[in-house]
């Protein structure tokens, strides 16, 4: 295992640690507003939009930790960097930018246009 990878994943191993307090966050704040009298009909139909909200923010996170799941894997597995699509190697710039990154560009926008 190089100390390039070794890097990576400590980034990501962090950036997990805090989408995981991010969730829970937003778990305390549908908490609070559940919990919160309420007095009208408006104030209600605005904390069920913010409840939404929060569960599509968290619904977001949940999915970023599940690639940066895959990403350690792939890690692991001395996969990582490697298109899971085509078998290429992704160009290092884009996992610098995206450092969870499955797939190289190519196959990316085939999978934005026609599913995975
Ligand atoms: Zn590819």
């Amino acid at each position: 295992m190089s100390d390039q990878y070794d890097q990576i994943k400590k980034q990501l191993l962090k950036e997990r640690q805090e989408l995981l307090q991010d969730v829970s966050n937003s778990y305390e704040t549908c908490r609070e507003l559940g919990q919160d009298g309420v007095p009208d009909i408006g104030d209600m139909s605005s904390a069920a939009y913010s409840r939404d909200v929060l569960f599509n923010v968290s619904e977001t996170q949940r999915q970023r930790i599940h690639d940066i799941d895959v990403a350690l894997e792939q890690i692991e597995k001395g996969e990582y960097g490697i298109c899971m699509s085509c078998g290429e190697e992704i160009s290092p710039r884009r996992m610098e930018v995206r450092p969870f990154s499955r797939y190289c560009i190519e196959c990316k926008t085939d999978i934005e246009k026609f599913g995975e």
